[in-house]
């Protein structure tokens, strides 16, 4: 067993960790309240091989794996910059897109995903569905060679600075006649394909948006794969790099504001000469909460080497734990760095309350804590399913 980094990948911690401090929080903030993206810092990241770090060589990425995206999403975060498109566009299309999609549709997307360049984001959430992917009610209609979709999604992060959307609908099986799921590629501009920013409680650069897609009509080649059947196995295929690179979002996040807090109490007195740091009223929730996002990178470890090993199925549940854990973990540091701050927790200058919504929506998504439960209950411990 080895819990070192190798050397290549102590060496993109540290570039990203530099990368990410020259940004820092009140960049990212800043953007945030202007309503603008962190596009400088998103360029120069794909610049310098960052964002292409799981993407193969071929195609112009680095040639690694999760374990390596995981590490540019933790630094990043660490450093005040979580991104969540991220966890969008390398992590769901360019893993999806890769294995799933045909050796044209790799040549098409996959070089500006590695350089940054273009930005593919993902849409399955659906008002009336929610959790439940069973009921996803976008449908894909053949029309001659075309496709036409139809549907609505909700909460689809970046739509406003993507090239593309990577959108999951339904088709109907010839053989079966029941709904099938398939991934389309379509164009963020395609007619018949509107959005409408929704207001969210979340200060981030990147936002959420409601889609509608009216008859959005579609070439044959913008499905994923070769034909539907490539649906579910891609679909499926997203969702262990999604999990791993948003719980090292969380973890980064949870170091980040963890840092903040313990420089802070170290030096502030309020009572003689003594640290408030020095009061284990103070000290133990910080230690508590530096237990828990260890704990969680321990686990994202573990479950981005499963991944990279091609043991997908282990890397599952792994994974899930991951993003359970670093989810709660982040939650809770970002909590306790606010209270050890008193007021300075909450004001914009010290930031931390600045990333209160953030861990808080990491809690629901990509995939909620009691989704993830369900999922331990029944793969784990051998539960019923009770939905
Ligand atoms: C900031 C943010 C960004 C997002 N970005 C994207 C994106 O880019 N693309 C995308 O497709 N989606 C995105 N989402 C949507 C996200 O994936 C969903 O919000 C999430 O999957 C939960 O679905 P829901 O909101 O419909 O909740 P619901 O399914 O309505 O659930 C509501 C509550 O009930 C609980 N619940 C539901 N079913 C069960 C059950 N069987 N057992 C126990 N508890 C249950 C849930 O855990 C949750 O707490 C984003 C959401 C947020 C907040």
């Amino acid at each position: 067993m080895n819990f070192d980094l190798s050397p290549e990948q102590d060496q993109l911690r540290e570039a990203v960790r530099a990368l990410g401090r020259r940004y820092g929080h009140r960049y990212f903030v800043e953007k945030a309240r202007a309503g603008e993206h962190t596009s400088e810092l998103w360029h120069e990241a794909g610049r310098l091989g960052y964002l292409g770090v799981n993407i193969p060589t071929e195609y112009g990425g680095g040639g690694g794996g999760i374990t390596e995206l995981a590490i540019v999403c933790e630094e990043l975060a660490a450093a005040g910059c979580p991104l969540l498109l991220l966890v969008v566009s390398p992590a769901i299309a360019a893993t999806v897109i890769h294995r799933h999609g045909t050796e044209e549709q790799r040549k098409r997307h996959l070089p500006g995903l590695a350089d940054g360049s273009q930005k593919i984001v993902f849409a399955i959430t659906e008002p009336e569905a929610g959790s439940n992917f069973h009921r996803l009610a976008t449908v894909a209609r053949r029309d001659g060679d075309d496709w036409l979709l139809s549907g609505r999604k909700c909460y689809i992060s970046g739509v406003d600075e993507a090239q593309h959307v990577l959108v999951v609908a339904r088709t109907e099986d010839a053989a079966s006649g029941k709904l099938k799921p398939a991934l389309f590629v379509v164009p963020t501009d395609a007619p018949g394909l509107t959005r409408s920013k929704l207001d969210m409680e979340i200060l981030s650069p990147e936002n959420q948006f409601l889609l509608y897609l009216d008859d959005v009509r579609l070439p044959a080649d913008a499905l994923i794969g070769e034909s539907v059947d490539a649906g579910l196995p891609a679909l499926f295929s997203g969702l262990n790099p999604e999990r791993i690179t948003v719980a090292a979002m969380g973890a980064g996040t949870g170091r980040y504001s963890i840092e903040r807090a313990s420089e802070y109490t170290a030096t502030r007195a309020v009572w003689g000469g003594r640290t408030i740091g020095s009061h284990q009223g103070v000290s133990h929730p910080l230690a508590h909460a530096a237990v828990q996002v260890e704990l969680a990178r321990l686990m994202i470890q573990k479950a981005a080497a499963l991944y990279d090993a091609g043991r997908d199925l282990e890397a599952g549940v792994a994974g899930n734990m991951a993003k359970y854990s670093a989810g709660e973990a982040a939650a809770l540091a970002v909590d306790t760095a606010v209270q050890a701050l008193g007021g300075a927790g909450m004001t914009t200058e010290y930031g931390v309350a600045t990333l209160l919504g953030a861990v808080r929506a990491g809690r629901i998504a990509p995939v909620s804590r009691e989704m993830i439960l369900n999922f331990v209950a029944q793969h784990v411990l051998g539960q019923d399913k009770s939905y």
